[in-house]
């Protein structure tokens, strides 16, 4: 990132809310000498430390419009910053391909035509006599699975790149914070927000990577935004079937809307679907394994070792993400219910040439 390191000592930032979009952007600032506050009471209890870190890039469907656009930009920065990146982690890495199956015809059709449409050579229909397929319908004991592989999509490790972005941070001296901001104003030409211990941090811009709880810092009523809660859930499931050995599976592939990632020979993760509740479900085995008409005897035997969830932040009325610019030094990055992990490079871009544009 070699155009990076401007150096724009004058601008103070704060930055409300330290999953991967406020660190990212913290990255991205303090990169160009802006002096960076990120402000959070958790930093490890929010929906990024629960992400699988899957980049479903290419694979989207839509090839146009915004959400296409901020894809496309993304998919070309993450290799850069992964470069970058790997001078605080060298084993940071993106886990390619991608393999999204499914055992509906017409969704199958669907895939089929978005190949044919496209032609685009990272993205592939998977052959019958593919060795993916093969191994998968084998070991998930169905001849139905169908679908495609992009080359260029993948997965990245959540909690590492999360480390990785906290060592670079401490490394920039970027400040941290642990503290709930209460309330943010505007008074002299720059921002305070207030903490719930009453400390006052003054700023030229705030910038609010605070997902659902945006809303309650900003005024409603002139900025009518609209959020809803969005639950993600997943689990890591230990298989006892002498049998099986999951590391003959892809690293990671998606069937019938659920994301499989096989850990070691007899561990799986299985993640994540989407629901409009606020609470884990108890029944988070069944709701996760229930993708295929008939579920494989050694899954049904399999026991969670681990389990997880996260709530996200959906926007209403809107797509999602909610990126928007008050013009006083005041920056909205929110309502990432999905993708926040890819998008997180291009919003960061967005960002940073706005808050440019405001301050010089
Ligand atoms: C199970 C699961 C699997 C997922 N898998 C993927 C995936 O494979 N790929 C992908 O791209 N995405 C995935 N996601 C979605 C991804 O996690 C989100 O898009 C992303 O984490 C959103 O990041 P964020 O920074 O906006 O929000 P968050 O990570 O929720 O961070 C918001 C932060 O704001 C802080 N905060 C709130 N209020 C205040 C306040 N008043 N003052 C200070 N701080 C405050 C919170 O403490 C929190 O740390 C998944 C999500 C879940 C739950």
């Amino acid at each position: 990132m070699k155009s990076l390191k401007e150096n724009f000592q004058l601008g103070r930032i704060v930055i409300i809310g330290s999953g991967i979009i406020g660190k990212f952007n913290a990255l991205e600032l303090s990169e160009l000498g802006f002096q960076v506050t990120i402000v959070d009471p958790t930093q490890h209890q929010n929906s990024s430390n629960a992400a699988l870190g899957l980049l479903m890039g290419n694979i989207y469907q839509k090839r146009r419009g915004r959400s296409w656009d901020l894809r496309k930009q993304s998919i070309e920065l993450w290799p850069q910053w992964i470069t970058f990146l790997q001078k605080f982690n060298y084993e940071l890495n993106i886990e390619k391909p991608l393999i999204q199956l499914t055992t509906n015809k017409e969704k199958f059709k669907k895939l089929e035509k978005f190949i044919h449409e496209n032609n685009d050579l990272n993205l592939r229909i998977l052959e019958r006599d593919s060795i993916f397929i093969k191994n998968i319908n084998k070991a998930f004991q169905t001849k139905n699975l169908k679908g495609i592989i992009s080359f260029q999509d993948g997965r990245i490790n959540a909690l590492s790149l999360l480390k990785t972005l906290d060592k670079y941070l401490k490394y920039k001296k970027v400040n941290f914070l642990e503290g709930e901001i209460i309330k943010i104003k505007k008074s002299n030409n720059q921002w305070i927000s207030t903490t719930r211990n009453n400390e006052n941090i003054k700023s030229d811009i705030v910038i609010l990577c605070n997902s659902l709880k945006a809303l309650d810092l900003l005024d409603n009523l002139s900025h009518n935004i609209k959020l809803k809660p969005v639950l993600g859930q997943a689990m890591e499931i230990d298989i006892n079937d002498a049998e099986v050995d999951l590391l003959s599976l892809p690293k990671q592939f998606n069937i019938n809307g659920k994301n499989i990632i096989p850990k070691s020979k007899n561990k799986l993760i299985i993640g994540s679907t989407d629901e409009y509740s606020t609470k884990p479900e108890e029944n988070i085995f069944e709701k996760l394994t229930d993708f295929l008409d008939k579920t494989p005897n050694w899954l049904i035997k399999g026991k969670i070792s681990k389990k997880w969830y996260g709530i996200r932040s959906k926007p209403d009325g809107e797509p999602s993400p909610i990126m928007k610019n008050f013009e006083d030094g005041l920056i909205l990055c929110t309502g990432f219910y999905k993708n926040g992990f890819l998008l997180a490079p291009a919003c960061s871009k967005w960002i940073t040439n706005e808050v440019k544009n405001y301050l010089y």
